[in-house]
């Protein structure tokens, strides 16, 4: 594969239900979307999923913007490329910024599995053809999430995610186990705990979760291996993840039960595969994360969650939960629980150009 043109969109798109964060609400959905041609004229899409300010990693939409401009983009332009993980070996002379990494690696899976008429799920080594998968239940009153719970379950989700509120954790738990005492349900503190918190978290186990997901901060791995020492149910690690090594050190600690993968965050689909292939041999569960992502992640994220390894239900919802519409056709749609992994080649789905450019914000081509 010879690239000859990229291109970067910053999109922005409203959000069905606002997102909250520890930073703050989101209403709106900024992201960039990579298009990449090649030589013959093939076209591969990728996405950074970055957020716009830097609560979830350090990355930022500005900062992928800054980062793909002058260093990664000048890295594959016009470069002879066989495999799409001779990529990340090009960027590892430029430090972190994975999610601006992960967007093109993602553009360049595209093209190398639309170039050897592969399904990028086949091309990634996976086979099923539809995965179950979970949802994300906003924090609001109890009423309110036993509602969305209700919905959801309607609709076939097969497990359910909750953000809770450190101060409101036992309650938001205790009365969705009296609702549902049989759901795949788990929760997601995303670092609200301290080592402190032990004995509240504790109290958690009753309720035979799933997991917790990263209850402490990012770097806390001996924090976590404390916890989960103490603690039946199993810990899932998120944030702390950003490569393999990561994953080494959370085994050999003992910090963890499970892992969340999300290719931006490690840098990409190659070193998802290298997680993937750890974690089999050292029987850790996976499951692919969400970033309320657009359809064009959506759908790599699925293709991630076809492999063997990744045996729990992930957060790859429909496209209606986040969107009105979403930027691929077909959208992610559930079917009896699961979505279908695309079978056609690359990532399987048409990609509507003419949306994205409703949405653009700035457009940028090298
Ligand atoms: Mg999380």
């Amino acid at each position: 594969m010879r690239i000859k043109q990229v291109e970067l969109s910053v999109i922005e798109q409203p959000l069905k239900v606002p997102f909250h964060t520890s930073y703050g609400t989101y209403v709106q959905r900024e992201s960039i979307i990579i298009k990449m041609i090649e030589d013959s004229g093939a076209i591969g899409y990728g996405e950074v999923v970055a957020f716009s300010e830097p609560w979830y990693t350090e990355e930022t939409i500005q900062t992928a913007l800054h980062v793909l401009d002058l260093f990664l983009i000048p890295l594959i332009l016009e470069k002879d490329i066989i495999h799409p993980s001779e990529a990340s070996e090009l960027f590892k002379c430029f430090k972190g910024h994975h999610m601006a990494k992960a967007g093109l690696e993602g553009a360049l899976w595209d093209l190398y599995s639309k170039q050897q008429n592969l399904s990028l799920a086949n091309a990634l080594g996976g086979s099923c053809d539809a995965i179950p998968v979970g949802v994300v239940v906003s924090l609001a009153n109890t009423e309110k999430m036993i509602q969305q719970i209700k919905q959801y379950e309607q609709e076939g989700y097969e497990r359910f995610k909750v953000k809770v509120d450190k101060k409101r954790d036992y309650e938001i738990v205790s009365t969705i186990r009296e609702h549902f005492p049989d759901i795949s349900l788990m929760i997601d503190a995303n670092s609200a705990y301290t080592i402190k918190d032990i004995d509240q978290l504790k109290r958690l186990d009753e309720f035979k979760l799933l997991m917790i997901e990263q209850p402490f901060g990012d770097r806390e791995f001996i924090e976590h291996a404390e916890l989960q020492k103490e603690m039946k149910t199993s810990i899932c690690l998120d944030e702390s993840i950003h490569c393999i090594e990561d994953v080494k050190l959370a085994i050999a600690l003992g910090a963890c039960r499970i892992i969340n993968v999300k290719p931006g965050r490690v840098g990409g689909l190659t070193e998802s595969l290298k997680i993937h292939d750890l974690a089999l041999k050292h029987h850790i569960p996976l499951w692919v994360g969400g970033m309320i992502e657009t359809g064009i992640s959506r759908v790599q994220n699925i293709a991630l969650a076809s492999l063997p390894g990744f045996t729990i239900p992930g957060d790859i919802s429909a496209s209606s939960r986040h969107f009105e519409e979403d930027i691929i056709h077909p959208d992610v749609q559930l079917q009896n629980g699961k979505v279908l992994v695309p079978q056609e080649a690359g990532i399987g789905v048409e990609v509507d150009e003419e949306r994205i450019d409703r949405l653009t914000k700035l457009k940028r081509r090298y």
